[in-house]
């Protein structure tokens, strides 16, 4: 095998604690370096003509070494390893050059083929080190698989791993034997103790561990709901969090407006109950969801309750977890976009601006009831951006209340339908012409509604997908579509 282009490199982890380690540069590229050996215990010197401000004022501190000058192999002396990290190759090569006379390992940042040893690229969580490497003949692969790594593993690794290593003695004792020790890790793993981890309970954490070093072999795991919002149906707008429990779900109860595109995302066996409820009755009660996720929970499972938008914005995520927790199973809520968050960016609306509006109204209007509830009077007032849900069957009363309690008939409004979505529209005009217009162009559920002076902004700052509908692009499209034109 030739050594030219080492296709195999020995990884390894070294402690460097009190061991003192050359750095010869003094520039940025020096201070990276010297900054992750610092961070590992080492004893640094630098070797430099002039030190760039961070290691002048470490120098200052007594955190580092500094031998002013040029690079003179006596610098090597007790050296364990060197890092030449300046911008001149050929000091780089001499460094390296004199470091091989005396056997020490040496570093040339960015210079695969001069380095005897890599600096991997890494993702760190606490204790817990990934290195990756390619060789020196691919980094930016190992780069880019570091940015994926960087998101599947949270911070609960880091947790977990700190837990781990403070109970490394408990843990060898309760399972001496190898295979049962990693037939009790598995289980131990697939429990709650990294939920928990997650949320921060840490003391919540220490008992479930405590609890399943306790337990005997065959007792069962306990089930968990997380309640994760999925956003308004672009798979992009997922949170992390959310991404990693549907990975880690054995089952997924989903709502109708979950997008296909998010459900893709999850564990591939993971059992996938839809339990959309239909608004003229049928499909599943709330008492019969409730029941199931309880279920589910008690016999063992790890359910995700998947809502679209986020689950305790008109998603009665609360009286779910007002079930669980009656029947005490743990649970966990992951927050979604939200519909108003989402349809207003993807239609080019902000809904504040220093301008025209201070604060934001979030509504439903889906029910005669739950119209004639509001307080009107407030709602028509100014300087304020109302975001209806579930308002298309009762855009005629919407605009007629608004209008009784004194907003101005000229009020701007924008109906955003399938937010977020390849197929997304948006409908643009004045509050008097709110349901003629919804009807020319049809709109259908799921729509959000937005009032107020922002919702203008649809028609000058929109990006994404069809430019809105407005009585003048009507008038365009029903020349292009006879069809259309015919259905109005
Ligand atoms: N929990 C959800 C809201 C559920 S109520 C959330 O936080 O978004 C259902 C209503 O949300 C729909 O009637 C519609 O008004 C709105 N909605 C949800 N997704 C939408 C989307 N992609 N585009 C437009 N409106 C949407």
């Amino acid at each position: 095998m030739s050594n030219a282009s080492p296709s195999k490199l020995f990884p390894l982890f070294a402690d460097l604690r009190g061991r003192r380690v050359l750095v010869v540069g003094g520039g940025t590229v020096a201070r990276r370096k010297v900054e992750a050996l610092l961070d590992a215990g080492a004893r640094v010197v630098v070797g430099a003509p002039a030190l760039e401000p961070t290691l002048a004022e470490w120098k200052a501190n007594a955190r580092i070494e500094h031998i002013e000058g040029v690079f003179a192999a006596q610098w090597l002396d007790a050296a364990w390893l060197v890092i030449a990290a300046t911008d001149d190759v050929e000091t780089n090569r001499a460094v390296v050059d004199a470091a091989d006379a005396r056997r020490i390992f040496s570093n040339a940042v960015d210079d695969a083929e001069l380095s005897r040893f890599h600096v991997p690229a890494r993702v760190e969580r606490g204790p817990l080190q990934i290195a990756i490497s390619s060789g020196g003949g691919a980094p930016m692969l190992a780069r880019l698989l570091r940015e994926e790594l960087e998101t599947r593993f949270d911070d609960s690794f880091g947790a977990l791993a700190e837990l781990l290593t403070r109970h490394r003695e408990r843990i060898r004792a309760r399972w001496p034997e190898l295979g049962a020790r990693r037939r009790g890790f598995a289980k131990l793993l697939s429990g709650p103790l990294q939920g928990l981890l997650r949320q921060r309970q840490h003391l919540a954490a220490e008992r479930a561990f405590d609890a399943a070093l306790r337990e005997h072999e065959t007792t069962a795991t306990r089930g968990s709901v997380a309640l994760v919002g999925a956003g308004p149906g672009d798979p992009g707008l997922l949170t992390l969090r959310a991404l990693r429990v549907l990975n880690e779900a054995d089952v997924i109860l989903h709502d109708r407006l979950v997008s296909d595109e998010v459900l893709q995302l999850a564990r591939r066996d993971a059992e996938r109950i839809s339990v959309g409820k239909h608004a003229g009755g049928g499909g599943h009660s709330q008492a019969e969801i409730n029941a199931q996720l309880v279920a589910l929970a008690q016999a063992g499972k790890r359910v995700v309750r998947l809502k679209g938008g986020d689950p305790f914005v008109f998603g009665r995520g609360g009286e779910e977890l007002q079930a669980l927790r009656a029947h005490g199973i743990g649970y966990e809520v992951v927050p979604g976009i939200t519909a108003a968050i989402a349809c207003a960016a993807y239609a080019g609306i902000p809904l504040t601006h220093r301008e025209h509006a201070q604060s934001l109204r979030i509504v439903t209007a889906h029910g005669k009831d739950d119209i004639d509830a509001l307080d009107w009077a407030s709602l028509a007032r100014g300087r304020q951006t109302l975001a209806f849900y579930m308002g298309v069957a009762g855009l005629d009363r919407i605009r007629e209340r608004l209008t009784a309690h004194g907003l101005p008939a000229a009020t701007p409004f924008a109906l955003v339908e399938n937010g977020s979505r390849p197929e997304q529209r948006v409908v643009a005009g004045m509050l008097a012409d709110l349901p003629a217009l919804a009807r020319l162009h049809q709109v259908r559920a799921p729509a959000l509604l937005v009032v107020g002076d922002v919702a203008a902004f649809a028609n000058s700052l929109h990006w994404f997908g069809r430019e809105p509908l407005t009585d003048a692009s009507f008038t365009d499209a029903a020349a292009a579509s006879p069809s259309l034109a015919a259905a109005a």
